[in-house]
């Protein structure tokens, strides 16, 4: 297929509606939205507080907007549903495997509120392929762009928002004879261009607020910013106390032992430099704070929610510290 048939083909799946609109299968309903809240420990009252909520100025509960896609997923055993749009995307990513362009990494998403949804609201979406992009160099290699836009209307076909959903479909660099990815990364970081290549582990940004953390690292420390008016601990770090809104922080050291709060192993994408599969925690600290982490030394299965474990600041790169976690030493 020359790239000029590809592209022929490919364009002939934007713009048409992926199918007809798909409902919601609960209007949105306060259940919902508490257990969102505490999944993802947003304490807004406006969210789950009647009382409060006919006070302020949305005159009675609403949806965290940020919810938006959770009112129509189809489930995780949906009786042979599927999640909307999903087959023109199928064809479209089909499509581009035959073509070699058989990586995937999604790039973004971006969500617009036309208004917030209040309990009772009852929700469908319909999906489009918005956009194909023409064959892009990127740092990961040569590929196409595909947006997805989904609308998000009420039962009176108002829309409620919109919601942009974009990935690149790349050929992997060993499929290219001889064509390293480009060492350096695209001029501008705008939407159409791809990640910077990642030959090591991707840096966190040091900024005045976190740089405490890194160094403490560096000399054998796992540091905790604390609040110095109401001593608060606080992490990941920011600049003012979420409590009592105080600025002056201190830190405390951990001890080093915690407990898997939660985790997931990741087995695919294969991104390099991280291994799979990739045993991600989320570690509670003795202290109280939680941090993401990995694990070692052990397997993937062994692990348990709630199993100790213990702090190993590593040296995972040469000019990189990183405070890694293995199962405690039952003594
Ligand atoms: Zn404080």
């Amino acid at each position: 297929m020359t790239p000029e048939e590809l592209q022929r083909r490919l364009q002939a799946f934007v713009g048409r509606e992926a199918g007809p609109p798909q409902a919601a299968r609960d209007p949105v309903n306060a259940p919902m939205i508490r257990h969102w809240c505490d999944a993802v420990d947003d304490r807004n009252p406006v969210y789950t507080d009647p009382e409060f909520a006919e006070k302020s100025l949305h005159q009675g509960l609403v949806a965290p907007p940020t919810m938006l896609q959770a009112w129509v997923m189809p489930g995780l055993r949906p009786p042979g549903a599927e999640a909307p749009g999903a087959g023109a995307m199928r064809s479209v990513l089909a499509l581009l495997d035959e073509a070699g362009f058989t990586s995937v990494v999604a790039t973004n998403c971006r969500q617009e509120y036309v208004r917030y949804l209040h309990p009772g609201d009852e929700v469908s979406v319909a999906s489009e392929i918005e956009s194909i992009s023409e064959e892009k160099r990127t740092a990961l290699g040569a590929g196409h762009f595909v947006t997805q836009r989904m609308t998000f209307r009420d039962r009176d076909g108002e829309t409620l928002a919109t919601m942009r959903f974009r990935i690149l479909k790349f050929r992997p660099p060993d499929r290219e004879a001889g064509d390293e990815p480009s060492a350096t990364p695209p001029p501008e970081a705008s939407s159409d261009t791809a990640p910077a290549p990642r030959r090591g582990r991707p840096r966190a940004a040091r900024t005045r607020d976190s740089a405490f953390f890194w160094e403490g690292l560096e000399r054998g420390a796992l540091l905790i910013q604390r609040c110095a008016s109401c001593g608060r601990l606080q992490h990941p770090p920011g600049p003012m106390c979420p409590v009592c809104h105080a600025l002056e922080w201190d830190t405390l050291e951990a001890c080093g032992r915690g407990h898997v709060y939660s985790y997931v192993v990741a087995h695919h994408p294969p991104i390099p430099p991280f291994a799979v599969p990739n045993l991600i925690a989320l570690i509670e600290l003795e202290e109280g704070t939680r941090l993401v982490s990995n694990l070692v030394g052990v397997d993937p299965a062994e692990v348990e929610i709630g199993m100790p474990v213990q702090l190993e600041i590593t040296q995972v790169e040469p000019d990189l510290k990183l405070p890694l976690f293995r199962p405690a030493r039952s003594s």
